[in-house]
């Protein structure tokens, strides 16, 4: 591990001083926030990541969740960026309201990580892509312009939507999963102040610059995710399939909400982990779904749609198989349609 200098400021503008001035996004940054540090000590003992300075961001006190508004419970749900991970899941707001997000954030790590790690740090997780772990391999998302160890590798785990010539690494995060199908927002403080970032903008693909996982400037610190007042608490589910039954991430993972007027479907959203640098939703799965009645038929018909595009590597190509099974469970269950 690198000689690195450490701060921990107890505010959010000596938070912001600490990484001022610093251009580009976060994934670029010389100085780190530090919040669990779950992923980021792992990635610096491992000289993956080398930050020379980290900012503690641990006593900022921005680790509640609350309501948005005083309407006394339906105006969406605040969660602090230094929330827990398992404080978060385990709120009895979260747990009813939302209990897709629940489920995803449960179904990740292990109860010791989940105890540690906080929201904001999860959206900011790394991948988990062997060849970006190895320091002895090409890889164009820790040194950029090295080449992609996996295109031609091992690629189990690897991307079969978005991916392209220069990565093919999926984000690993269960939470996010479930963040964009609810439509979240990330709030953000930075030097000119604050701005929120849809979810669907915050993480990007890799194209030519797969080294930049996020849109988060590097001057720029999460202060919490809002929930949408509609969370889709009574149709809606995630679904994980992994190599293990726990402590292992997703190989795809499914998060499917869904609005019903008795057997019809009215409104869709379907977003996939595992399978893409960032959690996937596509319009038009989503589309087919709307106005449909919810049948195995017409989760299959949507699934082939999310999937047309799809291509696998070497090693993953089952993997567009298990994403459509996956999809069709998981809409069953969010729909209670019987599923053989
Ligand atoms: C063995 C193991 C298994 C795991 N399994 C899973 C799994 O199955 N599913 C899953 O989803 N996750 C899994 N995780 C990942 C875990 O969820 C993340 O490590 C955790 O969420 C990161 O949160 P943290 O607070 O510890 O982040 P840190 O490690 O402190 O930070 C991570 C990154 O986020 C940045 N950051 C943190 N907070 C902020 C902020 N507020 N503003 C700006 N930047 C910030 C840091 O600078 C850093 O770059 C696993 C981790 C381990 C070690």
């Amino acid at each position: 591990m690198r000689a690195f200098s450490y701060d921990r400021p107890d505010n959010v503008d000596a938070a912001l001083r600490g990484v001022a001035g610093q251009p580009g996004t976060t994934t670029e940054a010389a100085v780190k926030f530090v919040a669990g540090g779950t992923n980021l000590l792992d990635l610096m003992k491992a000289d993956v990541m080398r930050p020379e300075r980290l900012v503690d961001i641990s006593r900022l006190g921005l680790d509640r969740i609350e309501e948005i508004g005083d309407s006394g419970g339906d105006g969406g749900l605040r969660l602090g960026a230094l929330a827990r991970n398992a404080d978060t899941a385990y709120d009895e707001r979260v747990q009813t309201r939302y209990p897709m997000l629940s489920k995803a954030i449960l179904a990740g790590a292990s109860a010791q990580l989940r105890n540690m790690a906080t929201n904001g740090g999860n959206l900011l997780q790394r991948t988990r892509c062997y060849y970006f772990y190895d320091t002895g391999t090409p890889c164009n998302k820790r040194e950029p312009g090295t080449g992609c160890g996996a295109l031609t590798g091992v690629n189990r785990i690897h991307a079969i939507l978005g991916a392209s010539d220069h990565c093919i690494a999926v984000h690993p995060s269960d939470m996010c999963v479930a963040l964009a199908a609810l439509e979240a927002v990330v709030r953000v403080s930075g030097p000119k102040g604050e701005r929120i970032i849809p979810f669907a903008d915050f993480h990007r693909l890799p194209g030519d610059t797969p080294h930049i996982d996020s849109t988060l400037a590097a001057d720029e610190l999460i202060t919490a995710i809002d929930l949408p007042a509609e969370g889709f608490a009574k149709h809606s589910t995630y679904l994980k399939v992994r190599d293990r039954a726990s402590y292992a991430f997703a190989l795809v993972s499914v998060a499917a909400a869904l609005e019903m007027d008795g057997q019809t479907i009215r409104t869709a959203r379907l977003a996939l982990g595992g399978v893409a640098h960032k959690p996937w939703r596509d319009p038009a799965a989503e589309a087919e779904l709307a106005g449909k009645p919810a049948s195995l038929e017409t989760f299959a018909e949507a699934a082939r749609v999310l999937l047309h595009d799809a291509k696998g590597q070497s090693h993953n190509a089952f993997k567009i198989g298990l994403a459509e099974r996956a999809i069709v469970r998981a809409l069953a269950e969010a729909a209670g349609v019987e599923h053989p």
